[in-house]
Formats: structure tokens, C-alpha cells, sequence
């Protein structure tokens, strides 16, 4: 499949990973848009949030915990973070295999407008 996460996913394009399970994989954005910008992605191929099914649920929250577990690693829990799921094109989705973006390190603007 022509997917660039899912070649991160099996190693054939490399990636600076700071977190590995069974079911996801984390590793730092290549164009960081704060000080700490991690992406966190399913090791499934899933598009986008609309295409995750029910049984994937459990997975779905296997990247939340990952988030969780990666901000502690790298000292930014407390001070804080911000998770991010980009869907389709008015969400500004770049990649069609599911991540969240965790994004810290400074105090993030206010995306509502
Ligand atoms: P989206 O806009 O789809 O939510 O975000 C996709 C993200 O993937 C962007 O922040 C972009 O910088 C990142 N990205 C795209 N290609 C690569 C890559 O080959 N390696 C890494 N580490 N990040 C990538
Ligand atoms: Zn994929």
C-alpha cells in the first residue's frame, strides 16, 4: 500500500520513534510545529477517524494512552499538552492513515476562533 505512515509503520522509511507497542507507533513530526510535536499512529491502516470501526475502539484509546505515557516521558504533563486529529480536507488532514498530534514544550494559541 502506498501509505507513508505505514512504511514508518514496517521501517522501510525511517523515523526518529520515541514510543513502540503492539498496536501503535510514535514518533517525532518532520516539521515540527512546537517544541515537542509527536505524531501517534494505529500500526492498522485506518484513513481517517470516519473510517474507524467500532472494534477499533480499544485502539483508539491504545493512542491515547501512548499520548498520556510519551507527554510524562518527555516532562511535559504537567505544564501541559494538546492533542490534535486532523479529518479530511476542512480538518486540514495531510496523511490518510490516522494520528493524533501531540504538541507541547510552549503555551500553545487558542484554536478557536
Ligand atoms: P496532518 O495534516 O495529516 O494531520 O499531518 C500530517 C503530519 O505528518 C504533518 O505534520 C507532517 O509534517 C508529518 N509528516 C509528513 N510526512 C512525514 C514523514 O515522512 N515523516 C514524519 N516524521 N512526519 C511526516
Ligand atoms: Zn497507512
Amino acid at each position: 500500500m502506498d501509505c507513508i505512515f505505514c512504511k514508518i509503520v514496517e521501517g522501510s522509511i525511517p523515523s526518529n520513534k520515541v514510543y513502540e507497542n503492539d498496536s501503535v507507533v510514535a514518533f517525532h513530526d518532520i516539521q515540527p510545529a512546537a517544541p515537542v510535536h509527536i505524531l501517534i499512529i494505529p500500526k492498522k491502516h485506518i484513513p481517517t477517524m470516519n473510517d474507524a470501526a467500532p472494534e477499533d475502539n480499544e485502539l483508539i484509546g491504545d493512542i491515547f494512552a501512548a499520548a498520556r505515557h510519551i507527554a510524562k516521558e518527555l516532562g511535559i504533563a504537567e505544564d501541559g499538552y494538546r492533542l490534535i486529529n486532523n479529518v479530511n480536507s476542512d480538518g486540514g488532514q495531510v496523511v490518510y492513515h490516522l494520528h493524533v498530534h501531540l504538541l507541547g514544550g510552549k503555551k500553545l494559541g487558542s484554536l478557536l476562533a
